[in-house]
């Protein structure tokens, strides 16, 4: 072959080469519904099987399914927010639900976030009040947090906000990790089924009240929901806003006495570069069809168009604020 052919071949399979990655970032764009036009497929990140976000998310793929032509969203579990806030980050989710404090460490790269700022995470709406639920196994002698000390304790899933609150919790009690017997990291499946079988002494969930997770564990364990409350729950408001007080009505999980414990808010986030009009249609079919919300889950019933701003601790992105405007509430 001549020189000048060999050249000639090695441009060509340049052109090439570069043609393949322009047109595929652009189908890529398009696929992932960051582009003007073309099919649209969004990602959402839920969170735990055994939770209440991924219901939830399963709800809003099928009413996007019914209510957005060409549009199709895909529901991802996971181990929910802190690991879902740097999915945003990197561009691999569209949507997520978070909870808001860690959307508010996310956004000001501060607690799990330090120096990882996910400064292109907006704000969609606000769901329910989502408790921070101390689960012990009735019999191993915890009635307050100071009594973790020399425990077993689950600290939340990787990833996920319940293990943010773990730690402030303890923090609150004047305890670390240290004093723990253990601190194991394990899915929220995973640390019921330890709970039962004596392996752990408690485990923290963050999750609606009535999660599968927990309800599924009370019918087969003497389980308390250890009260967070009095100076742990001030220690706990006094550290960071997000924490509010709720009561969890005794009898929600068989046999469990009510208990009083703190709350954060759960809310649904988006990248900021999805289009306006897609997070605007995105946001008025969810709301137009909250029926199907409602009856995913008991704790669905708490999604609200008055609610739905309750908690936001981000910049809400543009289409969401066209939304809230046109309904008087911006
Ligand atoms: N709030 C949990 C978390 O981020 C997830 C709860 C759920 O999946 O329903 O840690």
């Amino acid at each position: 072959m001549s020189d000048r052919n060999s050249k000639r071949r090695r441009l060509f399979v340049l052109a090439l080469v570069l043609v393949l990655i322009v047109t595929g970032g652009v189908a890529t764009s398009f696929a992932r519904g960051r582009g003007e036009t073309g099919p649209t497929r969004l990602n959402m990140g839920g969170g735990w099987v055994t939770g209440v976000y991924f219901p939830l998310a399963g709800a809003m793929s099928r009413i996007v399914h019914t209510e957005m032509e060409g549009i199709s969203l895909t529901v991802e579990s996971s181990g929910a927010s802190v690991v879902n806030s740097n999915l945003i980050r990197s561009g691999d989710l569209d949507l997520a639900i978070v909870q808001n404090d860690v959307a508010s460490y996310a956004y000001a790269g501060r607690n799990a976030f330090d120096g990882n700022r996910v400064e292109n995470m907006r704000g969609l709406f606000s769901l329910y009040p989502e408790p921070v639920q101390l689960v012990a196994r009735a019999d191993a002698g915890i009635s307050s947090p100071s009594d973790l000390r020399g425990k077993r304790v689950a600290v939340g899933p990787l990833g996920s906000g319940a293990e943010v609150n773990a730690l402030q919790v303890l923090e609150a009690a004047g305890l670390s990790e240290s004093d723990l017997a253990a601190a194991e990291r394990l899915d929220a499946g995973e640390a019921a089924d330890y709970l039962r079988d004596g392996r752990i002494d408690a485990a923290f969930f963050t999750v609606a009240i009535g999660a599968a997770v927990i309800s599924d564990l009370a019918v087969s364990q003497n389980i308390r929901i250890v009260p967070i409350t009095g100076s742990y729950a001030d220690r706990l408001k006094a550290m960071e806003d997000f924490y509010a007080s709720v009561t969890i009505p005794a009898n929600t999980y068989t046999n469990v006495p009510e208990a009083q414990t703190v709350a954060v808010v759960s809310i649904v986030v988006g990248q900021a570069s999805l289009s306006d009009s897609l997070v605007y249609d995105f946001i008025t079919a969810v709301f137009d069809n909250i029926n199907v919300i409602h009856s995913a889950h008991a704790s669905g019933r708490m999604v609200t168009l008055d609610t739905a701003l309750d908690g936001m601790p981000i910049p809400l992105h543009p289409g969401a604020e066209r939304f809230f405007s046109e309904k008087g509430m911006r």
